[in-house]
């Protein structure tokens, strides 16, 4: 799961980031509204975490503008003080959830997750392949009575492959959107997950194939 921290301060989004990334989040940050709507553009995020106050674009127009693109990734806007919520309840900005500051990080830990499972259910998840059912949330995936334990990584290729079934992914793509934005793009860090992946639940490569030169692809 990946997270964009959009917050000017950056101590507390430096707090808010070890926290997010203990409890293994991959997390890219962002000081600004504009930087946020960038990365926005060119990454895949599972929860925009969004401070109010903003320079240049604050929090509420962010979360404007995302939803005039269609984009409905879930958002968590930070406020700075209390009766900034009334106020925001009256705009429709697009927020999914509030918190304020200052907040206990298990707190924020909470609405992230709460968000984000959420809105999977709005997509009304049961991920299936073959006769497994894969549960995204907890990292596992189901076959024939027996759990099996995925990492982060492994479930998040996993899940993008799935969500993108029938299309050849590349392994830059899976970077993008798997790892945070501070992986070495050169690594063979994809080539070495899906080998893990598939030992555990697809030994004889029968569901993620291999297409040579271009990348991977669940049919
Ligand atoms: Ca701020």
């Amino acid at each position: 799961m990946k997270v964009l921290i959009v917050e000017d301060e950056p101590t507390l989004r430096k707090l808010e980031k070890r926290y997010l990334e203990r409890n293994k989040f991959q997390v890219d940050e962002a000081s600004t509204g504009k930087e946020a709507l960038g990365m926005i553009e060119i990454s895949h995020y599972d929860c925009i975490l969004l401070d109010l106050n903003l320079p240049e674009k604050d929090g509420i127009q962010v979360a404007k503008e995302l939803r005039e693109r269609q984009n409905d990734v879930p958002i968590v806007m930070v406020t700075a003080r209390s009766q900034m919520y009334d106020k925001l309840k009256g705009f429709d900005s697009g927020a999914d959830d509030y918190i304020t500051k200052p907040f206990d990080m298990k707190e924020l830990l909470a609405r992230v997750k709460a968000v984000i499972k959420r809105s999977s259910i709005e997509k009304n998840d049961i991920l299936k392949l073959a006769n497994m059912r894969i549960y995204p949330e907890r990292n596992i995936v189901e076959k024939d009575d027996e759990e099996i334990s995925l990492s982060n990584k492994e479930m998040g290729v996993l899940e993008y492959l799935l969500r993108n079934r029938g299309v050849i992914v590349s392994a830059e793509e899976l970077l993008e959107h798997v790892w945070d934005s501070n992986v070495d793009m050169f690594s063979d860090t994809v080539k070495t997950h899906i080998k893990t992946l598939r030992k555990k639940i697809d030994p004889r490569k029968k569901n993620i194939k291999t297409v040579r030169g271009k990348g991977y692809i669940i049919k």
